[in-house]
């Protein structure tokens, strides 16, 4: 049997829908015979491509392509010290692109060579956001006829920045029919006499957490009166409040019976998550902010969450996330990839290969990939009856047409293209 030796190690820039993407590709010495792997870290991208070509493309290089474990590892601790989502994004790019070159090998898809599948597609949740509650109730009336049964729902709260919904980010939307000083918390003297449009210009953006939860209310409350039960909502919290609103939030919610909530806390504070547990039932999603494949291990381990929001390129790939999914099964948690726009199409692909392969699947978040980029990315994964399609072509079944990535380079940014410093009302800056 043949034995390809890793020839080349490519990093690619491609923008072709406004998101920057970075792929890694490795040619073998065998004719033709090349995968590919997502190492996708929007708001840092060039440490990944240094991570890449300074460090792993040399000492891979030569190395068989056929031991992923043991090159995984040893990439790993070749930088001593290990993890963030720098180095682990450089990884994941190697990694995914192995795995890609091993289902070529075997001539069968990535899901085959994890043990075959659990199911046909993988059920996805899209994303509702709007200035008013008939907005997103709305756009979600459009995805359920298109098909979509799972839906995230995000609200503007009147006159503060709110995340999920870019048109409010200013703090200037007052289209919610809600006022949100009359929601289920009264707003304290001090913060209905503040205007922060008029007292700080913030350019990221006001977020207030009392504001907020009420209008978030009232969403849940507007959507199951209008579309009843029979459609599963999702929300996501994004960290912004404090641990112990957290807690009286995921109470509150209980009622509406949300699919999951999400990102309740950040990642510091997650040891709050028991007294979640021990207070409500409202499913929790957790770990899009994870950078290191052992942080979600106390959460499983004591059965805090119900699904795994890791994004599999900030933990190294599909070589980690297989077996922090394998765990998961053991202890009843389910599987929740992150997987907005900011997730290639390739590693579309990689969660797609984990989530037809996994009997403990929950449910995948979709991203709806623009038309510059199905053409960049030939083999996109597809949608249809609200889930994602495999081409079960060999490997990740997902190609990059390098001449057309090419012509949609990096935009530049402010900052390189760092996140938005959303502040409070006094000016101090909320998480994230
Ligand atoms: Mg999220």
């Amino acid at each position: 049997m043949s034995n390809p030796k890793i020839k080349n190690v490519k990093v690619i820039f491609t923008e072709p829908d406004g998101i920057r993407l970075v792929i890694v590709k490795i040619e073998t010495d065998q004719s033709g015979l090349y995968g590919v792997g997502c190492a996708t870290f929007t708001q840092r991208p060039t440490p990944v491509k240094a991570a890449i070509e300074d460090y792993l493309a040399p000492f891979l290089k030569g190395k068989s392509v056929k031991d992923i474990e043991d090159i995984w590892a040893s990439s790993y601790v070749s930088s001593y010290w290990r993890n963030g989502p720098v180095l682990n994004n450089a990884l994941s790019g190697i990694d995914q692109a192995l795995w890609d070159i091993k289902g070529k090998m075997a001539n069968m898809p990535v899901y085959d060579l994890l043990g075959g599948r659990s199911r046909e597609a993988a059920p996805v949740y899209v994303h509702s956001s709007g200035d008013s509650n008939e907005e997103v109730g709305d756009k979600m009336e459009s995805f359920m006829d298109q098909g979509f049964h799972h839906i995230r729902v995000q609200v503007a709260t009147p006159g503060y920045a709110t995340y999920g919904n870019k048109s409010a980010k200013t703090g200037t939307s007052t289209a919610n029919n809600k006022d949100v000083s009359k929601g289920p918390i009264a707003i304290t003297s001090w913060l209905t006499d503040y205007n922060p449009q008029k007292n700080y210009a913030h350019p990221g953006g006001v977020f207030e957490p009392v504001p907020y939860m009420n209008s978030a209310i009232s969403l849940f409350e507007y959507i199951r009166d209008r579309f009843g039960y029979g459609v599963e909502i999702l929300h996501d919290v994004h960290e912004r409040i404090s641990p112990i609103q957290g807690v009286w939030f995921a109470k509150q919610v209980e009622k509406f019976r949300l699919f999951f909530l999400e990102d309740l806390f950040s990642p510091e504070d997650q040891h709050y998550f028991e007294m979640v547990r021990n207070q409500c039932s409202t499913p929790i999603a957790m770990g899009e902010l994870y950078s290191s494949p052992s942080d979600v291990n106390p959460m499983i381990k004591n059965k805090l969450i119900d699904f795994i929001r890791i994004h599999i390129s900030d933990i190294g790939g599909i070589t980690p996330a297989r077996k922090i999914a394998a765990f998961g099964e053991l202890m009843g948690v389910k599987t929740a990839w992150h997987g907005p726009g900011d997730t290639s199409p390739v590693g579309h692909a990689a969660n797609l290969a984990l989530n037809l392969n996994c009997q403990n699947f929950g449910i995948q978040e979709a991203a709806l990939f623009g038309e510059n980029t199905k053409k960049v990315f030939p083999g996109c994964p597809t949608l249809k009856d609200g889930m994602m399609w495999s081409n079960g072509k060999p490997g990740l079944g997902i190609d990059i047409d390098e001449d057309l990535a090419a012509k949609f380079p990096f935009i530049e940014r402010e900052f390189g293209g760092a996140w938005d410093t959303v502040r409070r009302a006094d000016g101090s800056v909320v998480k994230p």
